[in-house]
């Protein structure tokens, strides 16, 4: 390594962020650098000659290293990062990202035999990456949505217990009338809870990356239709027109997932819109950039749902996808709702392989989200919805 190399490499290991440990073969401490002793809380040279494995806890994982290039046959990307204990001088623990990656010589370039090239691959030592970086702005993150979810719990739980407190002293004061409102507003803030709740279990469960999807071919008419159904109460008080061309490509998607999507936004564009306005819902086929063969497949399937109410303002349109991302308006604040709707609404779309954007302006909001169509093998060996 020229000295200029070696300067750049010091120089970045000096002043990194995130914790970096050089071990040997034998799992000994041979370099490290201020991050990782500031994490342990000890000096560099009280770390290096000790064995990584008591200040380091891969649970297992380590087997995989980062850089195999095996078949991914947990479904698990070998690269991402794994979940790993640190355990300081203090005795305190804490689960941080980690990645580590075996150092080997076989980037010298120059002929070898099979034998050769083999020894030359069997690691001499590890490097270890502690991401510090991203694991205080994950528990950042994750404080923010312990208050957030612990205030807007407390919200509804107050008024329940004020109301049960006021049935339960002077429930013989109070007519019939009365206690009946106050029951009915027990309820409703019950409800809220539990829609609060299914909400924020649908939010862990995106990012836990647990959900389970089963993709099949469905039709982009059958799905909306039957969002409408299922929302006919609600939108007794508006027009709604639906649109989809004769013959339209089927999405490649869940078919649960896909009614969440749709019946989220097409529930906001109701709640979010004075009484007797129009929301239009259309599908259609988004064609591939036309190839050499001149095939004209539908790649995408665009929905897209507006409706002529409040409008978001621009500033505010990135927030909207936020958990608990609801912004101040008179409509917003008569309307029931937790603000992760749309936070939801997005992580499904990713997660169905698309995309969601929107447009608004006071009068007119639409949002579209356009989702994978499927092809035609996967129409033909799946059958239609
Ligand atoms: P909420 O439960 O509040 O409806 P969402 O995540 O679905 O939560 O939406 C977040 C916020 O985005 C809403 O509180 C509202 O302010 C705004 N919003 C969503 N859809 C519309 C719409 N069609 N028109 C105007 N504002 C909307």
């Amino acid at each position: 390594m020229s000295i200029k190399t070696e300067e750049i490499y010091r120089t970045l290991l000096l002043n990194s962020a995130d914790a970096v440990v050089v071990t040997d073969i034998a799992g000994l401490i041979t370099t490290t650098n201020p991050s990782f002793a500031k994490l342990i809380g000890a000096e560099i040279e009280e770390i290096v000659g000790h064995q990584i494995a008591t200040m380091v806890d891969w649970h297992g994982h380590e087997e995989t290293d980062n850089h195999k290039e095996s078949p991914k046959e947990s479904g698990e990307d070998e690269s991402d990062p794994k979940p790993v204990t640190v355990l300081t001088r203090a005795g305190v623990e804490f689960v941080m990202p980690a990645s580590r990656f075996p150092l080997t010589d076989s980037s010298a370039k120059s002929a070898k035999s099979p034998e050769e090239k083999e020894e030359e691959e069997k690691p001499w030592g590890y490097l270890t990456i502690i991401y510090v970086i991203q694991a205080n702005s994950l528990q950042q993150a994750q404080t923010e949505f312990v208050s957030t979810v612990s205030h807007e719990l407390r919200t509804p739980l107050t008024s329940i217990k004020g109301f049960a407190d006021t049935i339960l002293r002077a429930g013989d004061r109070l007519d019939v009338s009365q206690q009946r409102r106050y029951v009915g507003i027990i309820k409703d803030q019950a409800d809220r809870l539990t829609r609060l709740v299914e909400d924020i279990l649908a939010v862990s469960r995106l990012e836990s990356k647990k959900l389970q999807l089963t993709i099949r071919a469905i039709d982009p008419r059958d799905a909306i239709e039957r969002v409408q159904q299922n929302l006919t109460d609600k939108a007794k008080n508006h027009k709604i027109i639906v649109s989809v061309p004769a013959g339209l490509t089927p999405v490649w998607a869940d078919a649960d997932r896909l009614e969440q999507i749709l019946t989220n936004l097409i529930d906001n564009a109701i709640k979010y819109s004075p009484a007797g306005t129009t929301v239009t819902i259309t599908a259609r086929g988004l064609e591939k950039e036309k190839e050499k063969n001149n095939s004209s497949d539908v790649e995408m399937v665009e929905f897209s749902i507006s409706d002529e109410g409040v409008g978001i303002p621009e500033e505010h349109l990135p927030q909207v996808f936020s958990k608990f991302g609801r912004l101040d308006n008179p409509l917003v604040r008569q309307t029931e709702g937790t603000g992760l709707g749309l936070y939801i609404t997005r992580s499904l779309c990713l997660a169905l392989g698309g995309q969601i954007s929107v447009a608004s302006q006071p009068g007119n909001t639409t949002f579209t989200v356009k989702l994978p169509a499927a092809t035609l093998e996967q129409q033909a060996a799946r059958g239609r919805d």
